[in-house]
């Protein structure tokens, strides 16, 4: 049984097998004057990012290589030969073709620790699901070894160079280990923010905003307004209770990557006596965080947490499970891993119950399941009478944060990429006219004086 990770998926609009020269975007002309930015994915779309900034020094940059993990996957347009690329974090949809690079162009891959530890679990995921699931994928196993040597790891705050370009990361909230990246390009200050979120959240603090003359801006949750998060905790937390009370199991489906391990500890600080077991490719993920304390918020605490919950390892320890109030596992949108097993054991009993923890993409099982009220298990779509209830503890900053976020940083320009049409105009509305948005195309280039 596969297991996917991911964030958040694009629905399949082209699938592109990269031949040398013959599919990129990016232009042949230097740039003579100003900075270019020239997305090859990620603009006007959620995930799938690429996008090279350069300037007419000929340094440039591709700012994270990622592929949307639909079924098939969906890739960004092929990268220009270049030197330097920053992977912003771990996640599939913005670190799952840089194999690609380094195979083709010997790329150095700057990331933070946690991201140049994490991309192994992440790449060798990839590389199972596409074989088992028969995806053609544009990398092989050699790649992926030659990408595992060449990651140059940054502390935040520490000062490194690209070309001729400076550069610094900043916390970004959203998972451990993702960066924000500020760089002097050409007299001016560009940040790009990756996914991003200024809330903190149980397992990192929330990102705070840098001065800019450019602020690149992830808008995936434009025109969308958050709950409170405290308040949307309790609401899942006191869900989980009256589930156990009424003696049924809580099925948690959660990334591997981030909120699984949110939800553990929120259980953990509010309800320590239930019994809640975790399986998944997260324990792999979780001991990698655990090895980099210094980019977790109170590492003692998620170190206690993870210790509280019982690690599903073998096929016995899943069967105990069955037994247990909770079970926190994989994957998050129902589209594989052990969360499909549990459903399918405990679909018969109506005091069991699903709980979403965020937004189910297009296409998925999740979203089958709020829709329909069927699954696809094993390939038979099944009937689920559970009660299934969706929460909101996303890990994107919402509309207002956003807003709030882009004015504090006040740049003359603001980029907006990985969001769609709608939820960009709704950010460019609030911040125009006295900051000049720019909502790019996949394909074209935009240049800034
Ligand atoms: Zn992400």
């Amino acid at each position: 049984m596969p297991v996917r990770i991911h964030d958040v998926g694009a629905p399949l609009q082209s699938t592109m097998l990269y031949r040398a020269g013959r599919t990129s975007t990016y232009p042949e002309e230097p740039v003579e004057s100003g900075i270019r930015f020239h997305f090859l994915g990620g603009a006007g779309e959620v995930g799938n990012v690429g996008c090279v900034i350069e300037d007419q020094s000929g340094t440039k940059v591709l700012m994270d290589y990622g592929l949307a993990p639909t079924k098939p996957p969906k890739y960004p347009s092929e990268a220009p030969s270049i030197d330097h690329a920053i992977i912003t974090h771990s996640h599939i949809d913005h670190i799952g073709m840089a194999p690609w690079l380094v195979g083709h162009h010997g790329t150095t891959l700057h990331g933070s620790k946690l991201t140049s530890r994490l991309s192994e679990i992440m790449w060798r995921d990839t590389y199972k699901v596409s074989r088992i699931e028969g995806y053609p994928l544009a990398w092989d196993k050699r790649d992926l070894d030659a990408a595992l040597e060449a990651w140059q790891e940054h502390d935040m705050g520490e000062q490194f160079s690209i070309g001729s370009w400076n550069a610094k990361f900043h916390v970004a909230g959203h998972i451990p280990g993702a960066v924000m990246t500020e760089m002097d390009v050409n007299r001016k200050k560009v940040l790009w923010t990756g996914d991003m979120d200024t809330r903190s959240s149980p397992n990192v603090s929330g990102a705070l905003p840098v001065k800019c003359d450019i602020l690149c801006l992830e808008g995936t949750y434009g025109g969308k307004y958050h709950p409170d998060r405290s308040e949307e905790e309790e609401r899942f937390v006191k869900r989980v209770l009256d589930v156990v009370s009424r003696g049924g199991v809580a099925i948690i489906p959660a990334f591997a990557s981030g909120r699984g391990q949110d939800v553990i500890r929120i259980l953990h600080d509010a309800a320590p006596h239930l019994d809640v077991h975790y399986d998944g490719m997260g324990t792999r993920v979780t001991q990698t965080w655990m090895d980099c304390p210094e980019l977790i918020h109170e590492p003692k605490s998620l170190r206690k947490a993870w210790h509280w919950c019982r690690r599903v390892r073998s096929k016995s320890d899943r069967k105990k499970a069955l037994d247990a109030d909770v079970i926190v596992t994989t994957s998050g949108m129902l589209d594989g891993g052990p969360a499909i097993w549990y459903v399918n054991r405990l679909r018969h009993n109506p005091a069991n119950a699903i709980l979403l923890t965020g937004y189910q993409a297009e296409g998925s099982g999740g979203r089958m399941l709020l829709d329909e009220r069927k699954l696809p298990i094993y390939g038979k779509k099944t009937p689920v009478d559970l009660e299934v209830t969706q929460f909101s503890l996303s890990n994107h900053a919402g509309h207002k944060e956003l807003v709030e976020f882009a004015r504090a940083c006040s740049p003359e320009h603001v980029i907006i990429f990985h969001a769609e049409r709608e939820p960009a105009m709704a950010l460019a509305t609030d911040l125009e006219p006295d900051i000049k948005v720019h909502i790019p195309k996949n394909g074209e280039s935009i240049v800034i004086e």
